[in-house]
Formats: structure tokens, sequence, C-alpha cells
């Protein structure tokens, strides 16, 4: 049984860019002029033809966090964003303190849109900043400078958001250690409520890869690299941010409630193309939970709603090995770790029996450690997560 008390996380993905940078592997276009009415249409029609054929069963489920991620949401009028806000609550109730999350482009909004955006149910903003100087906005081939990020910045406080992340990345090409901590010292001096901080990472497929591939960027060394991170974790815990996860850190109360959703295996619908979803007992039938993904092209996905027709391309029902392997994954990226309880009472199985292979050799590489009950990465296994990740499986 679907336990009925426990809220959902939604997602609406907006797949379109002002332009595609060329280190981002994320599914997203960047076309003119942008179908958005066509698709904003598409995501109402996905929600109905859902809730007609087979999310039946969720009823009034509660709404814990709605994100808008991309692509680009700021791209789209506030109106749209709206109406698809207004039919997630025509047919799920909005939780206590429902978090309602829009990732922005500094490019793409201006005071009156922030301000409309506000007004229309958008409690939280997520700022693409990823860095305040414009050589290294420029070497990410980003469409916004400095100037953008300090203005939407504080329009979004002027309008009245008083819940803003900032995503900044390091490791970016001919960044040093001292470029660095001038973001970080601009990111504190003003004091968002929540920072994600990731590490550039080069991927399969994008003209980043090419470009280094040919010699035409080089990034940081590991060991800077290293640093970069140690001094983000650093600087933002003596600022009094607490790091709840690998790349993700919060002012007391501000942690994300949707995408701690994800880490701690919560439930969650996903809207527009290649949005995913996961429902921990299935819709197809009982088991360890049963994920699905959409068609990933935006211009089929509009178009096989328009023909009433699935946009579900890929579904499967995880197996238990599966299942503990994701709750290994998605528990070590979190500075809480896994409750070794917890893990016994989901799976009948202790962890530290069924890993005790590999649990005491990354206890004695310092990479783990199990304290008071829980099992978590070290600062060490912070660093060489990938390595830890793949010692379990
Ligand atoms: S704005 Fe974001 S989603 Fe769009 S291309 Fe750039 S990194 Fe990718």
């Amino acid at each position: 049984m679907i336990k009925q008390e426990e809220a959902i996380g939604i997602y609406f993905h907006i797949p379109f860019c002002i332009s595609k940078c060329p280190y981002c592997d994320f599914n997203s276009i960047a076309v003119s002029p942008i179908p958005e009415k066509k698709y904003t249409q598409a995501l109402i029609e996905e929600i109905d033809y859902s809730v007609k054929y087979s999310l039946k069963s969720l009823g009034k489920r509660k709404v814990a966090s709605i994100f808008f991620g991309g692509g680009t949401p700021s791209l789209f009028y506030p109106d749209s964003i709206a109406k698809c806000i207004e039919k997630v609550l025509s047919l799920f109730s909005p939780g206590p303190d429902m978090e309602v999350t829009l990732e922005v482009n500094p490019k793409t909004a201006d005071r009156k849109k922030l301000n409309e955006l506000c007004a229309g149910g958008i409690n939280r903003l997520s700022i693409g900043v990823q860095s305040f100087q414009d050589r290294f906005l420029k070497n990410l081939g980003r469409a916004h400078d400095s100037s953008d990020a300090v203005r939407v910045l504080e329009d979004a406080k002027m309008v009245g958001f008083s819940n803003i992340s900032l995503d900044l990345i390091f490791g970016i090409p001919d960044q040093t250690l001292i470029d660095w901590e001038r973001d970080l010292d601009y990111a504190l001096s003003v004091n968002p409520e929540h920072l994600s901080v990731y590490n550039l990472t080069i991927e399969e497929k994008t003209p980043f890869r090419e470009l280094q591939r040919q010699g035409e960027i080089i990034l940081p060394d590991e060991d800077t690299q290293v640093r970069m991170y140690g001094l983000a974790q650093e600087m933002l815990s003596e600022a009094g941010y607490e790091q709840y996860e690998i790349s993700n850190y919060a002012s007391p109360g501000f942690r994300c409630t949707h995408n701690e959703g994800y880490w701690i295996f919560k439930e969650y619908l996903g809207f527009g193309a290649g949005a995913h979803s996961y429902l921990r007992e299935g819709l197809y039938g009982k088991g360890w939970g049963t994920r699905w993904k959409n068609e990933t092209d935006p211009f089929e996905y509009i178009s096989r709603l328009s023909d009433e027709c699935s946009v579900i391309t890929d579904k499967e029902q995880l197996t238990k090995e599966e299942a503990i392997k994701e709750a290994i994954f998605l528990g070590l990226r979190r500075m809480e770790g896994i409750c070794l309880d917890d893990f016994e009472d989901r799976f009948g199985l202790s962890l530290e029996h069924t890993f005790s292979g590999v649990i005491p050799y990354l206890l004695q590489e310092g990479l783990i450690s199990i304290v008071m009950g829980r099992l978590k990465l070290t600062n060490k296994g912070i660093l060489l997560s990938n390595e830890v990740f793949l010692a379990f499986f």
C-alpha cells in the first residue's frame, strides 16, 4: 500500500535555454522561438493523462515540494509557471510549508518577472550564478555576466524572496584557488540561504570534451580542485552553513526539501520532456519501487500528448539488489550518512554483514566511518566518493 500520509515531490522539466553551454549534458536545447504555450499545455495534459490512467491511487496526496528545473525555467512567463502550480494543487493538496522552487538563469529574469513569480506561488529561487567573475563566466560559455547575477540577486530580495540558493562552479579552466576564494567571498557577502557548489566535470559528447582533447582548455590540476573543495567546506562552515550533502550547504532551516527528498528515497513525480518519476511501491505491482522516464525530445513530447499518447519511454521495477545499491549511493551522498538500523528495517539485512568484504577495507583506508549507528563518508571519502561507490558495487 502506498502510504497516504507521505508527501511527494513534483518536478517539472523545462528543457529550453537561451544558448547551449559547452559543458552541459542536461536534457536542454536552445531553440527559437520557444514553443512555450504548447509545452505548458503539454505539461498540463501530462498531469491529467497520468492521473486519469495510472496515478489514480495517489488521490489527494500531499505535496512536499514542487521544483521547476531545466534547462531554463525562468525563460517561461510567470503565467505559464503559475498554471502548472495551479494544476498540481487542483489534484494534490499542499503539504505544510510546501517548497516551490524555480531555477533562474540571471539573464532571463527582471524585477517584474520575479515579482510575478513570487505572486504566482514560487517561494524559493535557485539562481545559476556559477561565478561572479566575467572571465570565468565567459570560459564557461554562459549567456549571463556578473552584473546580471548581482542584479537578479538584488531584485529577488527586493520583491520578497527570502529563500534563495546560489549555484557556484569550481574547477573552471584557468581558475586559481585565489579566484575561487573571491567567488566564495562574494557569495557569502550576499547572504544566500543555500549554496550548491559543484566541481566542473567534463562530460562525454560535449564541446568541452572536444576542446579538452585538443588541449584548448586546461582544468586546474587535481590537487587544486581538492583544495578548492576544501576551501568551500571551510569558508561556508565558518560562515554558519551546514554541509548536508556532498555539494550542498544550507543556513539552519533552509535545506532543499525537494532534493533532499531524492536522497532519502521519497517518492516523486516528474513531468516534462526527459523527466523521471519514482514511486516506492509502484504503480504496476508491489516490489522495491517503480521508476519511469519520459520521452526526452520536447517536440516529440508535445506531439505525443496532443495525440493523447503516453510519454513514458522507459519503465522499470527495481529489484531488491538495485534498491539496496541506490540506498547506499544516495545515503552516502548525505553528510548524515546511512542509519544502520533503518537499513536493516527496510531490507531485512545488516549493511555491515552484507558488505563485510568492503566495509573493513574502506574503514581502514579512512574513507568511511561508522559513528553512533551511522555509516558515512569521511572528508577523504567525500573527495574520493566515486571510488567508494565503486567499492560497494
Ligand atoms: S543554462 Fe543550464 S541547462 Fe541550459 S545549457 Fe547552460 S548549463 Fe545547460
